[in-house]
């Protein structure tokens, strides 16, 4: 076993002692394990790591939400105290074009703290170094939970997909959990749970009731879901959620490996390749409406931003520019609001949440 990489002997060794694996336990492992985990011993971001997000595109992104964030500030009744907290904010590119976009907004600024929820130490490190002058207090915490209360708005951009998921597979005998196992050469292996999955027909969406046999079912432990409503409801918040999913709940696997811009195989290589699954908006928003806030959206990325006005944004950015910068301003604007297979206009969508008192947030009207 000594040619075993150390995560997927630890991996190994807990199915050998306690039977095949959930997958949103592997799934957590190999993000977020204290010493091998995906996010705790890398910077996946940007043309030299595994993707590239949104506000890696273009300063644009952050610009348009830093925007969004004043706007909510004053719709909320310009409160003098204002968290600002983003969950899993990366190289810190959006956090900082947002406060720089919130120099419009100079009240905003002098009632704002910024709060970074983050477990990786090594993104840390490098949100620390684009921050450093923006002069504004920042504080980082490993979960919402731990941010002290008052008002607060939240920002997540590609958090959700990474929170682990389980999945379902439809045998002759019903929906069973999928699960990690050991095959016979000693390699991981998806395997199913003995038993069917008690209440099946009521755990699962309408759509998995004449799923064909094989189909799988994803769904996540909404605990952060619940958390972040809970927040929003107790201490007065709004909060935008961006991500890559599907509007409705529905059968189909997406749990899905990338490491250097390409696909990987989700069991190969535990620790060392990025795993995602698409985000349930219909799901998320159950569960953070659950807690007593009012849910909006989802609309498209591209309806987001182009509400918050990102044309108008790109021309002005382009009027300064050289015939270079040009271009490559009109490329991002297309990687942001298009819909080709590589942009993300559709792909990815928005929802956002208030108290029930704040009324609807910009664009969501
Ligand atoms: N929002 C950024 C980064 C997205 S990648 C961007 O758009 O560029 C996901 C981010 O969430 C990373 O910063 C990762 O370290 C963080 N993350 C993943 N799981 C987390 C968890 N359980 N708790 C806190 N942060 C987490």
């Amino acid at each position: 076993m000594t040619d075993i990489p150390p995560l997927e002997r630890e991996i190994r060794k807990r199915i050998q002692a306690a039977g095949p694996m959930p997958i949103s336990e592997y799934m957590a492992l190999c993000l977020g394990d204290p010493a091998y985990g995906y996010y705790v011993t890398r910077n996946p971001l940007g043309a030299s790591g595994d993707f590239t997000t949104a506000p890696e595109v273009s300063q644009m992104f952050g610009e348009l939400i830093g925007l969004w964030m004043a706007a909510v500030w004053t719709q909320m009744g310009s409160p003098a105290n204002i968290r600002l907290i983003e969950l899993g904010p990366g190289r810190g590119t959006l956090m900082k074009d947002a406060v720089r976009a919130m120099q419009v907004m100079p009240a905003f600024r002098e009632a704002a703290v910024i709060h970074l929820v983050e477990i990786s130490p090594v993104l840390r490190a490098q949100q620390e170094l684009t921050l450093g002058g923006i002069g504004m207090p920042v504080y980082w915490h490993n979960t919402l939970a731990e941010v002290p209360q008052g008002a607060l708005i939240v920002v997540a951009n590609e958090f959700f997909d990474a929170l682990p998921v389980n999945q379902a597979v439809k045998i002759e005998s019903g929906w069973h959990e999928r699960r990690i196992g050991i095959d016979a050469d000693g390699k991981l292996t998806y395997t199913v749970a003995p038993e069917p999955m008690p209440h099946a027909d009521i755990v699962l969406p309408p759509a998995a009731r004449n799923a064909p046999l094989g189909a799988i079912f994803e769904w996540r432990d909404e605990r952060a879901a619940m958390e972040l409503g809970r927040r929003l409801a107790d201490e007065r918040g709004t909060a935008l959620v961006i991500d890559y999913g599907h509007a409705e709940s529905d059968v189909g696997e997406t749990l899905q490996a990338v490491g250097r811009h390409a696909y990987a195989d989700v069991l190969s290589t535990p620790g060392t390749v990025d795993l995602t699954a698409h985000v349930d908006f219909q799901a998320l928003k159950r569960a953070v409406e659950a807690m007593g806030v009012t849910g909006f959206g989802p609309i498209d990325q591209s309806e987001l931003l182009r509400g918050l006005g990102i044309e108008t944004r790109a021309a002005k950015l382009k009027a300064r520019a050289t015939p270079t910068e040009a271009a490559d301003i009109d490329l991002a604007l297309l990687r942001l609001t298009g819909f080709g297979r590589s942009d993300m206009g559709s792909l990815f969508k928005a929802v956002a949440f208030t108290h029930p008192t704040i009324g609807t947030p910009p664009v969501f009207g």
